[in-house]
Order: structure tokens, then sequence, then C-alpha cells
């Protein structure tokens, strides 16, 4: 059998839009190895109970440019004044594995996925309001009102990209929300290109 490759996906959304719960909770029902989360690396401190390695890869400026100019970022860019970005290798080598990888990356970062990848699926996920997105900034009580501030006006910019992305997903409920991702997801698994490889035996013998 050929080399099976796994699925590319970029989740993006404003912050607040409930993106990181979601790929958590999806990767949660399908703990089979096959679905596996890019931690990005990034020159943004830890926010308290962020954790090296887990949520991100921790590093100064100086690193982070060196990685740059070496090219072992997939992708890069610089976000709220920080730089971020994502582990060429980790990425190719999971998608070797036939693991699908969810990158939670900006709109910027999309784009230059998409150019390397055309068949990357991008998801755009929104609140259902300006206020609901608010609301759920402020409950993580971790930043300043100055802070919140920033970030809603940034969110109406990430946002202003939303038409760039292949699906929509409109955070309302979440439990709808994760069953419309998870079927996207799943959706993709079964392009043909990808089938035709995986049944490549079934499909000789049924055709004769
Ligand atoms: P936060 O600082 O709130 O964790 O993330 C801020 C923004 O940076 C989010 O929109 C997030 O998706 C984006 N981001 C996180 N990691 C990466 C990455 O590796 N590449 C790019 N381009 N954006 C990232």
């Amino acid at each position: 059998m050929a080399t099976q490759s796994g699925n590319l996906f970029i989740i993006a959304a404003p912050s607040g839009a409930g993106k990181s719960s979601l790929i958590k909770a999806l990767l949660e029902r399908h703990a089979d190895g096959t679905m596996q989360v890019s931690v990005s690396s990034t020159t943004r401190p830890p926010r308290p109970g962020e954790e090296d390695g887990i949520h991100y890869h921790f590093m100064n400026v100086a690193e982070f440019e060196q990685r740059i100019d070496a090219g072992e970022f997939y992708e890069w860019a610089r976000v709220f004044d920080n730089y971020y970005g994502t582990s060429r290798k980790v990425v190719e080598e999971a998608l070797q594995q036939g693991i699908d990888v969810f990158l939670d990356i900006d709109w910027q970062g999309a784009q230059q996925v998409r150019e390397h990848h055309p068949e990357t699926r991008s998801v755009f996920i929104v609140p259902p309001s300006l206020e609901v997105l608010e609301s759920r900034l402020r409950h993580r009580g971790q930043d300043s009102d100055e802070v919140i501030a920033k970030r809603m006006a940034k969110a109406q910019a990430e946002m202003s990209h939303y038409h760039e992305f292949d699906y929509l997903l409109v955070n309302d409920d979440f439990n709808d929300t994760l069953a419309q991702l998870e079927h996207i997801v799943l959706a993709q698994r079964s392009r043909m290109s990808l089938q035709q490889v995986r049944h490549a035996e079934t499909l000789k013998e049924l055709l004769g």
C-alpha cells in the first residue's frame, strides 16, 4: 500500500470564539491516535496555567528568528506583537503517518499553509455576537480591560478574513458546533484521492 497521508486542517477564530475547547473536545472524542493538534512555538510569555511543550513551545525572539532562518517553520506570523509558528518537522511527520493534524493558527498562517498544501481544509469559527465574545473574554479573568479592548479590536480584524476559509461555524451551542466540526473532519477522511489508496484492493476486486 502507498504511503498513507493524513489530512491537514486549519482551525482559525478570534480568541474567545471557543476554538481551543472545540479542538480539545474533538481530540477527546477521537483518542485513538488518528488526530493531533500541532503545538506552536511563540515568543509571547506564558499565561497562568500554560505549560511549555503542552500549550506552546515558549522561546525568546532570538531563538525564534534563528528557527525562521533555518526554515524550521511550516508557517509563521506576527500576531499581537509576538511571533507564532508551526514546526515543519512535526506536521510533515504526522501527515506521513496518516495522522490528521489540526493547526490552531491565524489568517496569515492560513494563507501560507494553503500555498504549500492546497488540499488543506480550513475552518473559521466565529462567536454568535460581539456581546458573547466580550463576555467570553471577560470570563477568562486573565486579562486587563485594556488587553480585552485590544483583543476585541483584533478579533474584528481577524474575523474580516472569514471568507478566505472553506467552512464557517458560528459557535452558539458548543455541542452543535462540535458535531459540525466533527462532520467536516470525517467527511474529509473519505475524500476520493485518499480512499482510492486506502481501499485499492477492495476497488480492484469490486471492479473485476
Ligand atoms: P494566543 O496568544 O491567544 O494563544 O494566540 C493568539 C493568536 O495566534 C490566535 O489567533 C492563534 O490562533 C494564533 N496562533 C497560535 N499559534 C500560531 C501559529 O503557530 N501560527 C500562526 N500563524 N498563528 C498562531
